[in-house]
This record gives structure tokens, C-alpha cells and sequence, in this order.
């Protein structure tokens, strides 16, 4: 059987981990789907759009974990699933609203202009807020 990893950035599933569960407890339950084939073209654009990567075209073993998923949306469930949970949107968790006071606080603190606060709320509005959005901004300042 081939070894599959999953190809979302900063996500480390793979399937090899699953046999040393004592290392990698969080890789418990966690499979590995392929892409949809290229018959199901729409949806396999929308896959490969929501992963993000540059360049990125899947191939015969690319996989994609079920991390990924809400729990009873995998494409076991639903052949028309997507991957909504990434790295990037902060696993599709909202941070609590004092952990983004805070974020807020120590980026206003590096550089306190409004065009940073304005980005910030701007991004809090909009649903867009991720945690490496705030990082590059923190490191810019
Ligand atoms: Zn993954």
C-alpha cells in the first residue's frame, strides 16, 4: 500500500503515523480521502481552490485528511463534501474575543496606526480573520 500524506500546507497527517498512534495520538480515526476524480471537474477546482497551494495539480495519490472535514461531511458521507477546515482559516474555529483583544493589543503596540486596527476590524468583519493573517501583519510592523 502506498504511503499517503495529506497535502494541505502545515497539516502533517499520514497514513504511516497511523500505525504509531502512541506518537501521533491525534492521527487517531483520521483517513485520508482522494481528490474527486476529473470526471466530477467542479468539484475537484473547489478541492484544489480551498487547499491553497501554488501550482498545485493532485495527483493518482494525492490525499486529503479528514481533519479537513465537519464531523458527517466527508466524502464518505457526502460524495459532494468539501474540505473546510485548514490551517489557514484557524480550522474553522473563531478565536475567543479576548485572545483577538489581545492579537489587537500586540500589533497596535508594535506599530500603532489606524490603518492596522481598521485591517483588523476590517478582516473581524468579514469572517476572514486567520491567526497567519495576524502573524505577517505582526511581522511587518
Ligand atoms: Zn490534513
Amino acid at each position: 500500500m502506498p504511503k499517503h500524506f495529506c497535502c494541505v500546507p502545515d497539516c502533517n497527517s499520514a497514513s504511516a503515523k497511523k500505525n504509531n498512534l502512541q506518537k501521533y495520538p491525534w492521527m487517531k480515526g483520521v483517513k485520508l480521502f482522494p481528490f474527486p476524480l476529473r470526471k466530477a471537474a467542479v468539484l475537484r477546482k473547489q478541492w484544489i481552490d480551498l487547499v491553497r497551494r501554488h501550482d498545485f495539480t493532485p495527483k493518482k495519490y494525492t490525499r486529503i485528511c479528514s481533519r479537513h472535514f465537519l464531523k458527517g461531511q466527508t466524502p464518505r458521507d457526502d460524495p459532494k463534501a468539501k474540505p473546510t477546515l485548514f490551517p489557514y482559516n484557524n480550522w474553522g474555529k473563531k478565536c475567543s474575543p479576548l485572545y483577538i483583544f489581545s492579537l489587537i493589543i500586540s500589533v497596535n503596540a508594535c506599530r500603532p496606526t489606524k490603518i492596522n486596527l481598521l485591517l483588523v476590524h476590517a478582516y473581524l468583519i468579514l469572517g476572514h480573520f486567520n491567526f497567519q493573517f495576524l502573524i505577517r501583519l505582526f511581522l511587518k510592523s
